[in-house]
């Protein structure tokens, strides 16, 4: 079918929006609708060129709209279904997905991190060239193919743009403070960075009654948002005010139970680890160039017995979590709505790059 798809043709250049032939779905594929894509920093870093990967390739991995086709062998999904894409679809048999990390899933890192269909077949096509899909879901586009496990049906009443989020900023950032951090009631959190992730690490730990959210930000506005997604402080950096001091002060110079560090630069890793306090734990969600290092103070960190814990997408079951999210915006208790900051036509994807590289705060969202 023709279709039109925002095409990344070189690293470094702006998306085209142009015409673009997309093939029916195979066996345990689906064609989705595309009626809303959020514009997430993983595409940034793909557009500009801060992980290598091969071109021509249709950007976008946030993703929700209705399921047009079905191809054969697929069980879980119908036609006419709402669903959200899910950028993670995991094998179920792997060792890892056996443990129930799904995240972890083996098939991932053969197919899915190098912008492949589980299938290996390439669905899309522009200008006589195939084009690779990002992360297997490609929803900078109007349709897309995707495997049946990177769609997760839901209730038909819901805003697009607001599902679109949970695809990946959501579930990234609750994810982390529920399956990764494992917080309890009352925990002490802080939070570094308050964009599309940290947000959502704020309302988690919200949602988990954490006594002392504090979240941390080089920008006025997204600490303003940052209260009204449940952060009890917030510290501007860069006003004279030392982030570890401020930590401290408001911890009762103990250093905080986890702290989130959802930049992830070698820097802000300095700060997490300095804001833990004594067997606490930093939790790392930023992606950083492929190419950074952090260093560790590592004779403190042995006597105080700080953790340090990696969290990819959330660190649980997609398919699971996601409809759990679902029912927590169902009940007023996950804000979605107050993500979207700005909705953009497929045709202003680089304005919404451009606007996001600049971390205006919260979320953009492409509509159909
Ligand atoms: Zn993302
Ligand atoms: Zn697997």
């Amino acid at each position: 079918m023709h279709i039109h798809a925002a095409i990344l043709w070189e690293q470094g250049q702006p998306l085209s929006v142009e015409p673009a032939e997309l093939d029916g779905p195979g066996p345990g594929e689906l064609l989705v609708e595309i009626k809303a894509a959020g514009v997430c920093h993983s595409d940034l870093h793909a557009a500009r060129g801060d992980w290598a990967m091969k071109v021509p390739v249709v950007l976008g991995h946030e993703g929700a709209g209705i399921v047009r086709e079905v191809g054969p062998s697929v069980t879980r999904v119908r036609e006419g279904d709402h669903v959200v894409l899910c950028w993670a679809p995991a094998c179920g048999v792997c060792p890892p997905c056996k443990e129930g990390r799904a995240v972890l899933c083996d098939r991932l890192e053969k197919v899915t991190y190098r912008n492949k269909l589980p299938s290996g077949a390439a669905r899309l096509h522009a200008r006589g060239k195939d084009v690779a899909p990002f992360l297997g879901t490609a929803c900078f586009s109007d349709f897309v193919i995707v495997s049946e496990e990177a769609a997760v049906p839901v209730a038909q009443d819901l805003r697009f743009d607001a599902l679109a989020t949970l695809g990946c900023a959501v579930l990234t950032g609750v994810g982390a403070v529920t399956n990764a951090a494992r917080v309890t009631a009352g925990s002490r959190v802080v939070v570094i960075g308050a964009g599309g992730i940290g947000l959502n690490v704020i309302q988690g730990a919200a949602i988990d009654k954490c006594d002392l959210i504090i979240a941390i930000d080089l920008r006025p506005a997204p600490l303003a948002l940052a209260t009204q997604f449940g952060a009890t402080h917030t510290v501007h950096v860069g006003t004279g005010v030392g982030v570890q001091e401020a930590v401290r002060e408001l911890t009762g110079g103990r250093g905080a139970d986890f702290v989130f560090d959802t930049v992830g630069s070698p820097a802000t890793l300095t700060t997490a680890i300095a804001c833990t306090r004594k067997g606490g734990a930093v939790v790392l969600t930023g992606l950083s160039r492929q190419d950074a290092q952090g260093s560790i103070p590592m004779f403190p960190f042995v006597m105080q017995e700080k953790r340090l814990i990696g969290s990819v997408y959330g660190s649980g079951q997609p398919l699971k979590d996601i409809p759990r999210l679902v029912s927590l915006y169902q009940d007023g208790r996950l804000k979605l709505n107050e993500l979207v900051s700005r909705t953009y036509a497929l045709d202003k994807v680089n304005d919404a790059l451009s606007a996001l590289a600049a971390s205006d705060g919260a979320r953009g969202v492409i509509r159909w």
